[in-house]
């Protein structure tokens, strides 16, 4: 039995924002929580994924860092996509048990089961597809299911990714739209592709025209007997075909991907034709304008990709989505005594995070402007001076973007209450 204290929390998407939502929030006792996962089961469509400061920071807080391991990338390389050479070497953070602070690519599994390990029994309910959002006068939300079932919540997170129903429901005007980008992903034992040279030794990107390779290791060898490696490969220049270009996740033919590089170098032509048939995952980018505003209704918070369709534009947007859950658990932890702490709390929330989803919009506004300006500027040069000229403009200022990759969230909450300690406190 609830009491009438308790305040309950609908969790929509069982993603890394989700997830950590209903780790945080499960923390407060006077909070209970529920987790609608559309999927039948845990499931993880991506491959690998990029860990940095900020990740091992929002992890430790979740107390989910030890559950993850992963390869190094402390070095990584840029290649020429057709020839292999080698343009530039960006050097990372270290890794290692005494400082786990270093960038490392995980197996996104890890990452998922890591959390799903923290998020207490009996919370998350497979199997629910949310169709329907309605906003009660009397107060709360009412959440429909595919299955015809229905729950009542006091404050709902939107967790359901870049196609998000909460997020199509309270901003029905907002559009997402395919931005001709198109990613295969995969991950193989190292083994079957060790023997071409070059290939599995370092985290490194084969840049051609018009798209690139991807391949990293995803896991610690010193762990595993077996380890795996990952290849994604992107496609800028993708045909939108009408019905079916809302790909997420589904099988792509060996055919079909190895089509799109059929001038690289002959290593990673051996490395896209070694992977077997049925393996690859294809994935259309969407992209939306940013969102004004990431609550509404005075009862609705958006996380994580369903509030800032960035596709994965800084490789780091499962960080922002468990930092966007953690965010929402302290403020409602922090007008608990307010009595109205649900819409407090979501003001508190967007207060912290919308500027940040609008600095990265800016910053992304502004990287694409000096990138037509640095292409007309370059037009005349051959690829590979093109190609290290962007690297060396874009690549050679890591610090730029520090407030991303060494965000310290605990910190950006403890500086929230020294300008408002006053809040609602008992
Ligand atoms: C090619 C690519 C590479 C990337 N690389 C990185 C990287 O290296 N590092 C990084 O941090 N990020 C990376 N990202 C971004 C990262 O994958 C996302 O930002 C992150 O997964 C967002 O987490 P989320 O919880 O918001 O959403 P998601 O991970 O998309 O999870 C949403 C969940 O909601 C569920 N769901 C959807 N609709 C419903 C519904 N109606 N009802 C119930 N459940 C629903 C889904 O099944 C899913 O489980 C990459 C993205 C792409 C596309």
């Amino acid at each position: 039995m609830i009491s009438p204290q308790t305040l309950k929390v609908a969790i929509v998407g069982g993603g890394p924002g989700g997830l950590a939502a209903a780790i945080a929030l499960s923390e407060l006792p006077y909070v209970s929580v529920t987790l609608y996962e559309k999927n039948p089961e845990p499931r993880e469509a991506g491959a690998g994924i990029s860990l940095s400061t900020n990740a091992w920071r929002i992890l430790d807080l979740l107390g989910a860092a030890d559950g993850v391991k992963g390869g190094s990338k402390a070095n990584t390389q840029q290649r020429n996509g057709y020839n292999g050479n080698i343009l530039k070497v960006i050097k990372n953070p270290e890794h290692s048990d005494k400082d786990r602070r270093g960038a490392i690519r995980a197996r996104r599994t890890r990452l998922q089961s890591a959390l799903l390990a923290r998020v207490p029994q009996g919370v998350i309910q497979f199997s629910k597809k949310l169709k329907v959002l309605e906003n009660l006068e009397a107060g709360g939300v009412r959440l429909v299911f595919d299955d015809q079932t229905e729950a009542i919540a006091d404050l709902v997170v939107g967790a359901d990714g870049m196609h998000s129903a909460v997020r199509r429901t309270i901003f029905p005007d907002h559009q997402l739209r395919f931005n001709g980008m198109t990613a295969w992903r995969v991950i193989v034992p190292l083994s079957s592709i060790a023997h071409l040279t070059d290939i599995t030794q370092a985290t490194a990107w084969w840049w051609g025209d018009g798209g690139h390779v991807y391949f990293s290791p995803v896991d610690d060898e010193s762990e595993t007997d077996d380890p795996l490696f990952e290849i994604t490969l992107r496609s800028y220049h993708e045909p939108e075909i009408p019905g079916q270009t809302v790909i997420w996740g589904v099988p792509a033919t060996n055919e079909k991907v190895a089509s799109r590089y059929t001038k690289y170098d002959p290593r990673v032509r051996a490395a896209i034709a070694s992977v077997p048939e049925g393996q690859w995952r294809e994935f259309a980018m969407f992209a939306g304008p940013r969102l004004e505003n990431i609550i509404a209704w005075d009862k609705v918070a958006l996380v994580g990709d369903a509030s800032h369709p960035l596709t994965g534009a800084f490789g780091s947007g499962a960080t922002f989505a468990m930092e966007d859950g953690w965010i929402l658990a302290r403020a409602i932890e922090h007008v608990r005594a307010s009595p109205t702490r649900v819409k407090d709390a979501l003001e508190i929330f967007a207060e912290i995070r919308e500027p940040f989803y609008t600095r990265a919009f800016d910053w992304l506004d502004k990287r694409g402007a000096e990138t037509k300006q640095l292409q007309a500027d370059n037009k005349d040069l051959d690829f590979e001076s093109a190609v290290r000229g962007r690297l060396d403009r874009f690549f050679g200022s890591e610090n730029e973007l520090n407030w991303i990759y060494k965000n310290d969230i605990a910190q950006v909450w403890k500086n929230y209450l020294e300008k408002k300690p006053e809040l609602y406190l008992p």
